[in-house]
């Protein structure tokens, strides 16, 4: 691992592009605009990258559906587009170093995490879905001997990928994977806040054969670039992650325009529950404070609502707070650094709001709570709350950020009925030794994700995604291909044979 030193020289020294990459090539946008991509620790200006609009959509569009109906990706075979998305991961893990540091100064992640995380996730999601897609078979309906009824997956076109900051290239992975492997055409449109690795692996797709046309990014705001591309009535599909309040006027786009396909993957605010019989407190106590501190708490999943039960609530919050106390908050650079900046000023005001509204509404401080001293950029302490109710705003609301809210409950019952008093239902933990605890609670949680004794666990094998106003629709597993997919139904009479 290098030193803090050896990656701020990398990081002087190190390219960045901020054009937009159409067509297979690297462009400006049509207006000429660009906007300051900063890094978050130092403010530095990183890049004057393409503000795309509709008029760079259009075009893309354009690009994108040529290539679709050309066949020249989708209708090449399975096994030769899955051969190309393994190169396209391969090229991807070679260059995981440039990667991760491109994706630490972009939004101010700690470095171990981008190398460690989210570079080597984002390849492996690539890789996973192009050595699955030429094992995925259709299927023959059981209609009567007179005709053969053959239901076959077919891609659905052009597919617009829309993405948030928090994991950028790993969010836009688990798009890019079954979108291509399926046989569509793409067009990555990254967050404003970072759109640099993206626009990198652009000339990896296609240093690693994915046609031009095919593989599409365009960075630009989410009124104009975003909104054009929910509103392109030559889109097919829209596969968003981002805020639920986004993740609606998609729908509403879709609905003034062409009905195209919407997925959504949105906002959460994920109860943890430790019963009284959790198998390991320390464990469940380590566990729940990462699981709202991870990334700086910018993370979808974040189990932001710590639910204990009242005979081990004292101790167990005790446990917690020691561990939010030696997290190191400071340079995403320095590999030792645990939590990085908040990844810009405006994210950074909505956080300290939210901590001023959890004072002002009686919940207890208990760590945190303020800006670091001493740093530049934009570093918050990790911060708890106890004593909080469900009905405050810091236990309803995505905070996005490293802010804990603990909630005390009784019985099995208060505890489900606290966890489903929330508009989001994207994942869950419950900490018990019970079995039939653990199965009576997790199947009445409404999550779309439970974890039992362990929190945030994942693999590309397991479908990703909420219910309620955490979106529908599912990232990672084959699941995530019916959302790229149309199934053709094709019937054919058998005439009798003398
Ligand atoms: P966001 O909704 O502000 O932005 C997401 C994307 O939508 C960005 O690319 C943005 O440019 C675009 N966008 C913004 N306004 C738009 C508009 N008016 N029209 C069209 N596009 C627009 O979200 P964010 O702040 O980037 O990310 C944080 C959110 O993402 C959180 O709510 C988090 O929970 C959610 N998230 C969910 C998951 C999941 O899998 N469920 C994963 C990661 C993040």
């Amino acid at each position: 691992m290098k030193t803090v030193a050896e990656w701020h020289q990398q990081a002087q020294t190190l390219a960045v592009n901020g054009q937009a990459f159409i067509n297979g090539s690297y462009c400006s946008a049509a207006s000429g605009k660009t906007f300051d991509c900063v890094d978050p620790a130092s403010g530095r200006v990183l890049a004057h990258v393409a503000a795309c609009d509709a008029a760079d959509v259009d075009r893309t569009v354009r690009f994108a559906r040529a290539a679709f109906e050309s066949g020249v990706w989708s209708r090449m075979s399975p096994a030769e587009r899955g051969r190309r998305l393994v190169r396209f991961a391969d090229l991807i893990d070679r260059h995981s170093e440039e990667l991760a540091l491109l994706e630490s100064l972009d939004v101010g992640k700690p470095i171990r995490d981008s190398l460690a995380v989210d570079i080597p996730l984002a390849a492996k999601a690539i890789r996973w879905y192009g050595e699955a897609i030429d094992k995925v078979y259709g299927e023959i309906a059981p209609t009567d001997s007179s005709t053969m009824a053959l239901i076959k997956r077919e891609p659905i076109g052009v597919v617009a990928a829309v993405v948030p900051w928090n994991f950028p290239l790993l969010m836009a992975a688990w798009k890019i994977g079954p979108v291509l492997a399926a046989g569509n055409s793409i067009i990555v449109k990254p967050a404003e806040q970072s759109p640099l690795t993206a626009l990198r692996v652009a000339a990896l797709a296609s240093e690693a054969g994915i046609p031009d046309g095919v593989f599409n990014v365009l960075p630009g705001y989410g009124e104009t670039a975003g909104q054009a591309l929910g509103r392109h009535p030559d889109v097919d599909a829209v596969t968003f992650t981002g805020s639920t309040e986004v993740g609606k006027l998609f729908l509403r786009y879709a609905g003034d325009s062409n009905m195209k396909r919407v997925s959504l993957e949105c906002g959460g605010k994920s109860p943890n529950i430790v019963f009284k019989d959790a198998p390991d407190l320390d464990t469940a106590a380590t566990a729940a404070a990462w699981g709202i501190f991870y990334n700086q708490g910018e993370v979808c999943n974040a189990g932001s609502r710590l639910l204990v039960q009242r005979e081990i609530h004292d101790e167990f919050v005790e446990r917690v707070l020691q561990v939010a106390r030696t997290i190191k908050v400071g340079d995403p650079l320095d590999p030792s650094t645990e939590m990085g900046p908040i990844v810009d000023r405006s994210q950074l005001e909505r956080v300290l709001s939210y901590i001023e509204a959890g004072k002002a509404e009686g919940a207890q401080l208990r760590v945190g709570g303020e800006r670091l001293a001493g740093l530049q950029g934009n570093f918050v302490q990790p911060t708890v709350f106890d004593t909080v109710s469900n009905t405050m705003c810091i236990a309803q609301e995505e905070i996005f950020g490293p802010v804990l809210s603990v909630i005390q409950f009784d019985t099995t019952a208060d505890a489900i009925a606290l966890a489903n008093e929330t508009q989001y239902g994207l994942a869950a933990g419950v900490w018990t030794r019970d079995i039939n605890n653990a199965f009576h609670v997790s199947n009445a949680l409404k999550a779309g994700v439970v974890w039992v004794n362990c929190f945030d666990k994942g693999d590309m094998s397991v479908p990703f995604g909420g219910v309620k106003q955490s979106g529908f629709g599912r990232d990672k597993s084959l699941h995530a291909l019916e959302k790229y997919t149309d199934l053709k139904s094709t019937w054919v009479h058998l005439s009798s044979v003398d």
